[in-house]
């Protein structure tokens, strides 16, 4: 019978402490050995105990008998003509007969550098202009998956302490390689709350990869319940994919709206725990289905009163989709009636689109084991 390592990333404090004491290390000794590890895998970010030298060799033998801190497959790992990155990771994880796939993406610009990380396998919702949302939910990532997502990209960037910048990385000129963090890449946070809690509070943890959570943004759908629950116990910058501005288109774009209609939404927004700062409406600009100056006022109506910023996305286009994008003077006219409101209304720039690393064009080929069976 294979022993199966535990996982040490992705486990806070108190659970490295617990697990410790379960491999049988001296009480006495557990708290400096928390500080000692902690430091190594977010601090230094080694991917192996060798590494970590104020550690006694038969220590370090003992970890790695016992511990897993593997890093998962980069199975391919690319760079579009603007610098945007995107990698495609297998995880292997322990107990899953079937191994699966996400991507992450790297947004590299001149003074912060962007990473969007996957927070499922696939997507249980079904937005209609989202290729992610084509395919099934295959499974939830766990903490250690979500946090592995940005300790590879670090690693592949050179953005650990003492390590060099690899010559193929496009990086920002000065200062940290990843500033920021956004969970907007595949799947839905709030349908895989508590490890995406766990983990985003292990990144903004100020003793080890110590992001701000100024710096993190969390995208939902419009998952009602959790967007109190990610403001009060996570604290971090919140997105809303809000997309169209009366039920009906929306519940044709974004069909979780069935669920939590716009009036429930917005209201969950009005009472976002972290409202001092403001909430980023994330909009794709379709063409003749959402971006007329009607639209843009009706959305103006929709947000009075809730401190935000409206991101203007660029459909992007992927094999298969019936819609398209707006025109880029459609795009203006809409940005230019939220901007007169008093709103920010930045249009997104479209990245990485030549490697399909653009928003709304990440898919994975892993299936989900249900249908592997009956293939
Ligand atoms: N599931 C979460 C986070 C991931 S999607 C959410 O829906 O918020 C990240 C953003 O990309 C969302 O605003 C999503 O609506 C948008 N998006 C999806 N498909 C897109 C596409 N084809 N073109 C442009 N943006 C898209
Ligand atoms: Fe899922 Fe977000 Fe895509 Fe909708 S837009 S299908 S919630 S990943």
């Amino acid at each position: 019978m294979s022993f199966e390592k535990l996982p040490l990333v992705g486990l806070n404090r108190d659970e490295i402490a617990e697990t410790l004491q379960l491999v049988g290390i001296p009480i006495r000794h557990i708290q400096m050995r928390v500080r000692q590890l902690w430091h190594w895998l977010y601090v230094r970010g080694a991917s192996s105990f060798d590494d970590m030298f104020n550690l006694s060799k038969e220590l370090r033998e003992k970890f790695s008998e016992d511990f897993s801190i593997t890093r998962p497959k980069i199975m391919t790992d690319r760079i579009s003509k603007d610098g945007t990155r995107k990698w495609l990771l297998r995880f292997s994880t322990r107990g899953n007969a079937f191994p699966v796939e996400i991507e992450t993406v790297y947004i590299p610009e001149k003074e912060r550098g962007t990473l969007c990380i996957s927070s499922q396998v696939g997507c249980s919702l079904t937005c209609s202009f989202c290729h992610t949302g084509t395919q099934r939910l295959v499974r939830n990532l766990t903490a250690e998956e979500i946090l592995l997502q940005l300790l590879v990209a670090r690693e592949c960037l050179g953005d650990f302490p003492g390590r060099n910048i690899p010559d193929n990385a496009i990086v920002p000129v000065k200062g940290r390689k990843i500033t920021n963090v956004v969970v907007m890449g595949m799947g839905e946070p709030l349908y895989n709350f508590e490890a995406i809690k766990k983990a985003l509070l292990i990144i903004s943890d100020g003793e080890g990869l110590s992001l701000s959570k100024r710096r993190i943004t969390l995208s939902t759908s419009g998952v009602v319940p959790g967007m109190y629950r990610t403001g009060k116990e996570i604290g971090v910058m919140l997105a809303i994919s809000l997309h169209a501005t009366d039920d009906a288109l929306r519940n044709r774009l974004v069909p979780i709206n069935k669920k939590y209609p716009l009036a429930e939404l917005m209201d969950a927004c009005r009472n976002y725990p972290v409202l001092r700062h403001r909430i980023t409406f994330e909009y794709v600009m379709l063409k003749d289905i959402n971006d007329s100056a009607d639209h843009a006022r009706k959305l103006v109506d929709l947000l009075k009163g809730i401190p935000a910023k409206i991101n203007l996305i660029p459909f992007n286009p992927w094999p298969g989709t019936n819609y398209q994008c707006s025109d880029r003077q459609r795009i203006e006219q809409f940005a230019a009636i939220v901007n007169t409101a008093g709103y920010a209304s930045p249009i997104r720039t479209t990245r990485g689109n030549d490697i399909l690393a653009a928003c709304g064009q990440l898919k994975s080929l892993s299936r989900s084991a249900s249908k592997k069976m009956s293939d």
